[in-house]
């Protein structure tokens, strides 16, 4: 029999516990809610909100009335404007890790720095808070664009999108150190819960002979949980569900580890390991 490892820090992680609960309570009484893209990177989740009446859309003046949902990676202070401009009502799940880097292009955005976030260009937190800081700041997603940026004052902030390998800010950085400035303040704003599964994931890589990452095909965090166990070694798959698993993977194969990205329920991790445990090699 296969002997399973499963982290600890599994399942949902607090912010998308706490976006999908606001979800599911605010449907307990109203039956008109709107999330402005994917509440979360997981087609399995959103599949089952949008039964329950979820609608997801992808531009504001495509409704009249109703509530929107912000999803937690936050949104740009100009579709928050043009919202409340409508007059419609806001349900905002923007996680609090998420809001706190807000709060820091805020404070310092008029300060002389010259802002540096490590991160996705494209990721809806970054495309958020570009525009909160006046779009204003360098998006980097490593160490080459590091070294192409041109520094127009002595002083550098640096923050990270909240999902960031810890590995890859460290370089980003040192790269960013490299470039001689006065004064660099560099802010972790990589979310603990993310931070804990990077560890765990390379503890495990460590241990194991394959690594199952559960999660949505289009989650950045868990794409990068992947990254990380082929970084350290081991064989690794990625899959949104049970249906995705193939038998041939487990050839030789006598432990594995599990793993998933923040938002895949507790559910789709149970489902993944019971059908693991029937596999006869
Ligand atoms: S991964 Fe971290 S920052 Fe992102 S929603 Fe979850 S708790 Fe918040």
């Amino acid at each position: 029999m296969i002997k399973i490892k499963k982290a600890k820090t599994i399942g949902f992680c607090f912010g998308v516990k706490r976006a999908v609960d606001m979800a599911n309570k605010a449907l307990e009484c109203d039956q008109k809610i709107y999330s402005l893209g994917p509440i979360i990177h997981n087609p399995l989740v959103v599949k089952k909100l949008s039964q329950k009446g979820i609608r997801v859309i992808y531009n504001i003046d495509d409704i009249k009335c109703g509530k929107v949902l912000i999803r937690s990676h936050g949104i740009k202070p100009s579709i928050r404007k043009k919202i409340k401009n409508k007059g419609l009502k806001i349900l905002d799940a923007t996680c609090p890790f998420v809001e706190r880097s807000h709060r820091i292009v805020n404070d310092i955005k008029n300060k002389g720095f010259h802002i540096i976030i490590a991160g996705e260009k494209s990721h809806p937190e970054i495309v958020a808070l570009a525009e909160a800081s006046g779009n204003n700041m360098d998006i980097v997603i490593n160490v080459k664009e590091v070294k192409k940026l041109k520094i127009k004052t002595k002083k550098i902030l640096l923050l990270a999108q909240t999902t960031l390998s810890k590995g890859l800010y460290r370089q980003i950085t040192q790269a960013a150190i490299d470039k001689n400035p006065f004064e660099v303040r560099i802010h972790n704003t990589i979310c603990n819960d993310v931070a804990k599964r990077q560890d765990e994931v390379t503890r495990l890589s460590r241990i194991v002979d394959l690594i199952l990452v559960i999660g949505g095909k289009n989650s950045a965090n868990t794409k990068r949980l992947v990254q990380l166990c082929k970084t350290g070694g081991v064989r690794a798959f990625h899959l949104e569900a049970e249906k995705d698993l193939k038998k041939n993977w487990f050839k030789n194969v006598k432990s594995i580890g599990i793993m998933s990205g923040s938002s895949t329920p507790d559910w789709a991790v149970d489902e993944v390991i019971s059908k693991v445990k029937k596999i006869k090699i």
